[in-house]
């Protein structure tokens, strides 16, 4: 194996997905803790203390250095290099928290043991689901009255559409919380209550069967193994290949704020969880180990100063590695750049910061020549695909109070469109431009950044619109004819996709009725 072979595989690159207070923060702090790499653990917290002032839009402005830095956290644990990428998950929940699922190779999903799956975690996991990413599954909060397990496992395993094979099962909940039982390795680990140990000082009993156990921890104990006996008859036992293809997820049971039952969850991702794989472009599929640097914007970002509109293009190396300096081409402009200055996330061993191979996210700062979907390579005509732009779920339309600055306003909106902040769309018959979101905040946001960094003052109005489809045909004239018919309902997005606007289902309902040629989607993906 090259010394480049050897780097990429010993790559793991994930993402958290879980709904609000489930304890993704906690979770991905006592990750950072048991790899060493505490200094970052700060910033994880500084970020989530952010999120409690969204309206104080100060705040906002200096968090971005945090959120930007704490967007991936690098770890080493035992021979990997871990890559765990945030998915914005709270208020600020926008299409660049699906996007980030495109970065990944594997997903951990918490989910709170008194809530179940809740509702983000849905919509983040039909992500997962549509690529095929390999799912771990974290419940968390066990030391609270909580759902049975059994019930839990039901639940999860029916919303998931996907079998779940315990790895962990916990013997008791909240007050009676024993600790959990390694189903793999036959022997329990006791719990002990304690936020800020990372030490292996818990008491692991060996040998499940023990009489010791069971008289310890009594009906608890009795409960727990009746349970493991029924799954073990009922399930099959974790297959690596059915994992990988999505089909079966691992279970872990465990309390994150006490930092039990996390290095499990830890050990399953060198483990289990795969290196990087290969890439889809529209010409070959690309290999990561292939010597030549490739990679792909997933994500684009303003950066602290709004003055410069400098962004930063998050970029998964797909193939090869980055080193400072290097020649890129951008497929798209046929541009070439020279990234001098490349944000690395990685954790505070130096020796690392050089390198950047398949797998890892560099981070590029620049004004405008990288855009969402970008393919960058040392030369090759590569089109990565698969980033997908999500149907918007409310729409505004932005009325100016300066008709002087229209100017100003197209070019904030082509800008912030561009970065994937929000959407914006062109009525076909002309009319003020309307905007798209998933998550209300992006309104806002944009508002508040047309103001500081275009100088313009803005407004939004309601607008009878509630949903959006991408249309396509095959027959480019019955496309026309359709565009042309239904012009008022009509509207053109960033890169001049037209898109289906109505006001409710049954509208949608009709017009796909009426023309069956025309195919609408919910998604557009990139290339
Ligand atoms: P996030 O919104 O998913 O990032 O959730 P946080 O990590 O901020 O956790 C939400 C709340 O749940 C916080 O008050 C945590 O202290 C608490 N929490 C996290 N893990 C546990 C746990 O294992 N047990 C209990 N009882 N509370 C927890």
């Amino acid at each position: 194996m090259t010394d480049l072979t050897h780097e990429i595989k010993r790559r793991r690159t994930f993402a958290i997905i879980s709904h609000p207070d489930a304890g993704k923060t906690t979770l991905t702090e006592k990750l950072l803790l048991f790899s060493g790499a505490i200094q970052i653990a700060g910033s994880v917290k500084a970020r989530k203390a952010s999120r409690h002032a969204t309206s104080d839009w100060m705040e906002i402005e200096k968090q971005r250095g945090i959120s930007v830095a704490s967007s991936v956290m690098q770890m080493e644990y035992r021979d990997c290099v871990i890559n765990l990428l945030d998915t914005p998950g709270h208020q600020d929940f926008s299409e660049d928290t699906y996007r980030v699922l495109t970065a990944v190779d594997a997903a951990l999903m918490v989910v709170d043991a008194a809530n179940g799956v809740e509702e983000q975690t849905l919509r983040l996991l039909k992500v997962c689901r549509s690529r095929n990413t390999p799912i771990l599954t974290f419940v968390n909060k066990m030391d609270r009255e909580v759902k049975e397990p059994l019930d839990l496992l039901d639940e999860i395993e029916r919303t998931l559409g996907m079998s779940l094979v315990p790895m962990t099962w916990p013997v008791g909940m909240g007050k009676l919380f024993r600790g959990v039982m390694d189903v793999q390795n036959d022997r329990m680990r006791v719990f002990r209550a304690g936020a800020d140990r990372v030490d292996d000082a818990d008491e692991v009993v060996e040998g499940l069967h023990s009489d010791t156990l069971a008289e310890r921890f009594g009906a608890e104990y009795d409960k727990a193994m009746e349970e493991l006996g029924l799954l073990q008859d009922a399930t099959p036992p974790l297959d690596r290949q059915e994992f990988l293809d999505g089909k079966q997820s691992p279970l872990f049971f465990g309390s994150a704020v006490n930092n039990f039952g996390v290095r499990e969850v830890l050990d399953a991702l060198v483990q289990l969880a795969p290196p990087p794989g290969a890439r889809v472009a529209q010409e070959r599929e690309v290999q990561p180990v292939e010597p030549k640097f490739s990679g792909v914007v997933f994500k684009v970002q303003a950066n602290m100063d709004p003055a410069h509109r400098d962004r930063i293009a998050f970029v998964r190396v797909s193939s090869g590695e980055f080193s400072r300096g290097m020649k890129l081409k951008v497929t798209r402009s046929g541009k070439e750049i020279r990234p001098q200055t490349v944000v690395t996330f990685m954790s505070q061993r130096r020796e690392l910061v050089e390198q950047a191979v398949a797998g890892d996210i560099i981070g590029i700062p620049n004004h405008g020549t990288l855009q969402l979907g970008d393919t960058l390579t040392e030369g090759e005509a590569l089109n990565f695909t698969g980033l997908p732009f999500f149907a918007p779920e409310s729409f505004r339309a932005v009325e100016i109070k300066d008709p002087l600055r229209s100017k100003q306003l197209r070019q904030g909106l082509q800008q912030l469109g561009e970065e994937g902040a929000i959407q914006v769309f062109r009525p076909h018959a002309g009319g003020s431009l309307l905007l798209g979101a998933i998550g209300q905040l992006q309104f806002e946001v944009v508002l508040h950044r047309l103001k500081s960094e275009y100088g313009v003052e803005a407004r939004l109005e309601n607008t009878r619109f509630q949903l959006a489809r991408w249309i396509t045909c095959d027959d480019d004239a019955v496309l026309q004819k359709f565009i042309e018919t239904e012009a008022f309902r009509v509207a053109w997005d960033v890169v001049d996709a037209p898109a289906f606007m109505a006001a409710h289902h049954s509208e949608l309902q009709l017009a796909m009725e009426r023309a069956p040629q025309i195919r609408f989607h919910a998604m557009r993906e990139h290339g």
